[in-house]
Formats: structure tokens, sequence, C-alpha cells
């Protein structure tokens, strides 16, 4: 059982690797990997488009960016179709979760890039005989190595900034879902993009690999904690910047004057969107004590309404990867056999061999993997407890940091506990939105990862900020420029004086 597998190498001599649809389990892909002397050549092509790319205007850049949002949403039933044989997501949630996203991304980008890398006057506090410029300039050719959760969005969106930023993009796409990765070349191409300026490089972790030591400029990974560590050391050995968007555990905090119905709704959605496949899932719920039997007794109802399926209308699809399968079915298993109760699910759904019941669990402890490890998967442990500050405290008993989400009707407060929550981002009263708030930086705290994607911090990541300070006066020299004397140290000694004990230094 498997969604891909190794085949007989090509006659090329390349590994060869194979996709099944993971409720058929139709063969969809069969694709060599790409090697290391493969990547070198795709990193040329890059180089040469990157130089050509460089010099084109923000307009020109644009143009084709609205050329392929055109072509995607005029060929969305198409785009759907193959990332479903892939993923086995409902169609509802593939265009919610992937074209709806990717098409928010290419207008919203498009239309902004420019603004947010304009150059810029910096008055300077200090130097001000000199001018200063901030300028934004392109890296040069961006990896983006992505995972099979949001294979088509994840693949597209950082490629979108690396490209309105100038730069070219190799994309390593996951060997579980090449197909949706490929289908990102295909839109730039159609629009138009000038050849080799994107390019899809199939392959697993030996691909992933070679990409970062290919001599690329920086590496925006996407996937889990153990390959974002073996990402971020290679990067660090090649020098080039990354950022690593990982795993999380999002804790969901249901305070006592929380609207307990939207609580609940929010719950499912933030729980088992993508069959609970998605980084910023809500993983871990704590409800203080005082509104627990209400919240619980709403939620069973809410869980157990849901539809497993893969055909018509549903609400949870199948594992993509079936190793994940296997973690949640343990972490489900770890849960019960120590002393935890499904109130809902428990075990594998009767639909079909890849398909897992949406699980509520209560009477779960931070000794238990479903409470301190990633799921992945379409369970809700729920765990009461006796006020917010309890709740806060378990919420960050986590290595992990990348969201959080709070329910109170109280908005001041709300905003106090945010504070208080160790994540990368904090939702009141909503879930699963921060991906989709663009003009917000999307990214972790502790082990969930580094760096940041999206809005104009993401955008700029793109870039190297690169200062320009001009001498505004031309004065013959300056005063510390050589010779070195003792007459200029003693100015220099008064200076600070001056500058930094005086009422002066509210100027600085
Ligand atoms: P993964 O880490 O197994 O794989 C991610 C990608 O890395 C794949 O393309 C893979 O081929 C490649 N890879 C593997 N070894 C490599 C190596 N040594 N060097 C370079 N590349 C290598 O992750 P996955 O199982 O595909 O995805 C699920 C994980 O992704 C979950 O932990 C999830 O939380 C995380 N994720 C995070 C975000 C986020 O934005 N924080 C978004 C989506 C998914």
């Amino acid at each position: 059982m498997a969604f891909v597998e190794s085949v007989e190498p090509s006659v090329s001599g390349h590994r060869r690797l194979r996709t099944r649809c993971p409720v058929s389990h139709r063969v969809l892909k069969e694709f060599d990997v790409t090697t290391a002397a493969d990547v070198a050549v795709a990193m040329e092509r890059a180089r040469t488009a990157q130089a050509a790319w460089a010099k084109t205007s923000f307009p020109e850049r644009t143009a084709i960016l609205q050329r392929a949002l055109a072509i995607l949403i005029e060929k969305q039933e198409a785009f759907i179709d193959r990332i479903v044989a892939e993923t086995g997501r409902s169609r509802m949630e593939t265009t919610m979760m992937e074209i709806f996203a990717a098409c928010d991304s290419l207008n919203f980008y498009s239309r902004r890039a420019e603004r947010m890398l304009r150059p810029r006057a910096v008055g300077l506090h200090l130097l001000r005989m000199k001018r200063a410029k901030l300028t934004f300039t392109p890296l040069g050719v961006v990896g983006v190595i992505t995972p099979w959760n949001g294979p088509f969005i994840l693949s597209l969106n950082p490629t979108v900034q690396a490209l309105m930023a100038g730069n070219a993009v190799l994309i390593k796409p996951s060997e579980v879902t090449p197909d949706s990765g490929v289908l990102v070349g295909e839109l730039f191409a159609e629009a138009g993009l000038p050849d080799g300026l994107v390019q899809i490089l199939l392959g697993d972790g030996e691909t992933g690999a070679a990409l970062i030591d290919s001599g690329v400029d920086k590496i925006s990974f996407t996937g889990s904690v153990a390959t974002g560590r073996k990402v971020g050391a290679a990067c660090g050995h090649n020098l080039i910047p990354c950022t690593l968007e990982l795993g999380g555990k999002d804790p969901m905090v249901v305070c006592a004057d929380a609207d307990i119905d939207r609580a609940v709704g929010g719950a499912v959605f933030g729980g088992m969107m993508n069959g609970g496949q998605f980084c910023s899932s809500t993983e871990r719920i704590y409800v203080v004590e005082a509104v627990a039997e209400e919240f619980i007794g709403k939620l069973t109802e809410k869980v157990a309404a849901l539809k497993v399926g893969h055909e018509g209308e549903y609400d949870i699809g199948p594992f993509i990867s079936t190793r994940q399968l296997e973690i949640v079915e343990d972490h489900v298993n770890d849960a019960v056999a120590r002393g935890a109760k499904a109130l809902v699910g428990g075990g594998r759904s009767a639909v079909g061999e890849h398909f897992f019941q949406p699980t509520l669990l209560v009477g779960v402890t931070h000794e238990m993997k479903v409470m301190t490890e990633e799921t992945f998967g379409p369970i809700l442990p729920v765990m009461v407890v006796a006020d917010e500050d309890e709740a806060i405290a378990m919420a960050n008993d986590t290595r992990f940091g990348l969201g959080a989400t709070l329910w109170t009707k109280d908005r001041a407060k709300g905003e106090r506990l945010a504070e208080r929550l160790e994540a990368g981002a904090v939702i009141i009263n909503d879930s699963s939105i921060t991906y989709g708030a663009l003009e917000l930086p999307f990214g972790g705290v502790k082990h969930s990862g580094v760096g940041r994607v999206n809005g104009e911090i993401g955008l700029r990541g793109f870039c190297h900020a690169k200062p320009v300070i001009a001498d505004r006066f031309g004065q013959k020299e300056e005063f510390v420029w050589y010779p070195y004397t003792n007459e200029k140290e003693g100015h220099l000694k008064k200076a600070i004086q001056w500058i930094w004990k005086t009422p002066l230094k509210r100027l600085m």
C-alpha cells in the first residue's frame, strides 16, 4: 500500500517513482528522479532567464501574472481534476484551499509588489550629510521545496512572490503530489513566462538536497520539522538564506465567555479541514471547566455529523500519504491505551482503506503523543482545564509554535491572552485564516520554523535589502579619514559628550 512507490530505473539510469490515486489506486504519474547533474543544467537555464527577467519592469511582470490568473480562472475545473486525483480531497475544499488562494496570491502580489519593493529614501539620524536610499534587488535563483498537503498553493504562492521580486524559481514539489507542482509550471508557461524562469524538478529528498547544493541563492522550504532541520543545516553549510515553514501543534483555548456555538464550529473546521492535514490545524483544545460540558456535547454532535467519502458531497477525504495514516492511527491508539476515550470515531473508516474516522478524544493528557506530537489527521483531543491561566500554560507546553486560536467575547481579554501565547500568529474567534491573510507575515516560532512568507516582510525576503548611501555636499575630505591624530581623538571624545550627554540626544 503506497501512494508513491519506486519502480524499475529508466533506460537513462535515473531512479523512477510512481504515484497512485489515494482512492482508486490507479497509477497517476511515473517520473525520473531529478539528479544533481540535472539540477545543475536547470540552474544554468534559470541563471540565464533570471538575468533578463531582472531587467523587466514591474508592469511587465504584473501582466504575465495577471494572464496566469485569467488562465487559472478559465481552466479551474481542469486544475481541480488534477489536484483532486492526487489528494482525494473534495472539490469544494480544493477550490477553497488551492484555487481561490492561488487566484488571490497572483492578484495580490502582482498588483502590490511594485509599491512594496519601490526604493525609498531613508533619513539618517547621525550621518546627516549623506543621502540614503533603500533598494530591493532580486536574490537570483530561488529554490522552492514543498510538501504534499497543499501541493498547488504551497508551490505557487512563494513562486509568485519570488517572481515579482525579479527572481527565477526552481520548484521541487513533493514526490507524493508531483503533478500539482507540474501544474504550476504549466500555468506560468501558458501565461508567457520566459523559458527557464520557472522549472519543476520532480524527485524526492535526493533532488531537494541537490537543489540546496546547486548554487541556488535562497531556499523557501515548507515541510516537516525533521526535514527542515536537514534543510537548515545544508543552507547553513552553503551560506544561503532559507525560510523554514514547518509543522505545528496548534492549540485552541476556549474561555468561559466564548460563543460556544461559534467555537464548536471553528473547532471542527480548524481541526478537520483537509482531513487535519494542514500545518495550522487545530490539534488540541483546552476548554475551561465552566463551559466544558456544553462545549463537548455540541462538539460531539458536530464531529459525528461529518461525512467521510470520496464522491459527491463529503467533508473528509482520504489520507494523501500512507505514512500519515499510520502516524494518526498510532497517536489515537496511544491515547486510548493511556486512558483517553473516543466520544466519536477512533479508528479507520469503512469507506476505504485510506480513510480515518473523524475522532473526538476526551480524557487526554500531555503524556500522550496526540497532545505533544504533530498528528496531522482528523482528530480533536479536548482537555478540560480549571481556568484561562491553566489553558495558556498548557497551550505553551510544546516545542511547536505555529498558530493558536482563542475564543472569547471579550476583545480586550482576547488580545491580552494572545500576547501570552507562544505562537507565530494568534486568531481570536476564528480558525485557519492566517495563511490567507496576505498582508500579514506567516511563519512559526520555536520548532515551527524560521523566517516568514507572505506580506511585505515575506516578499522582501526574496530580495537583498540594499542601501545606497551618497555623499551630499562633496567636501574634500571627511573628519575621520587619515591621518589619525591625537587632536582628532580629542574632538571625537568631545562629540560623544556633546551628543549623548546633553539634550541633543533626543534628536538622535
Ligand atoms: P517532508 O518534510 O517530508 O517533505 C517536504 C519536502 O522536502 C518534500 O518535497 C521532500 O521531497 C523534500 N525533502 C525531503 N528530504 C529532503 C532533504 N534532505 N533535502 C531537501 N528536501 C528534502 O514534509 P511532508 O510530509 O511532505 O509535509 C508535511 C509537513 O509539512 C507537516 O509537518 C506540515 O506541518 C508541514 N507543513 C508546514 C507548513 C507551514 O507553512 N508551516 C505548510 C504545510 C505543511
